[in-house]
């Protein structure tokens, strides 16, 4: 048995966007973010452009403000869809994949009849 070793090649340093450095060298300052749930994000920014009041916390999508005492609450128009929003969406997703195959298995009669 081989036992796969996932973690391998993880690599340590790389920041979870991608960022990577590139030519340019404008000079560039990290800015802390909290969000209501605790997380904090670290978008940086040019050093001569003023940082935004607000950041979406790219984990759970809640804005993020600067002060970790008081992080902003979630705004009205929740980013979180209820559950009768999902059951919902799924229910027309799930009409659309009908209607899609529906569509094909009619494309494909046309052509082969
Ligand atoms: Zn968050």
């Amino acid at each position: 048995m081989a036992g796969g070793n996932a973690i391998r090649g993880t690599r340590v340093g790389a920041g979870p966007m991608g960022e990577s450095e590139r030519g340019e060298s404008a000079p560039r300052r990290r800015v802390s973010y909290w969000c209501a749930n605790g997380h904090e994000s670290r978008p940086s920014f040019a050093v001569d452009a003023e940082e935004p009041e607000s950041w979406d916390c790219p984990r759970c999508g809640l804005p993020g403000g600067r002060d970790q005492q008081a992080p902003p609450n979630a705004p009205r128009n929740e980013p979180y869809k209820t559950h009768l929003a999902y059951v919902k969406e799924r229910r027309s997703d799930a009409d659309g994949e009908a209607i899609l195959a529906e569509a094909l298995a009619k494309l494909r009669a046309q052509r082969e009849g």
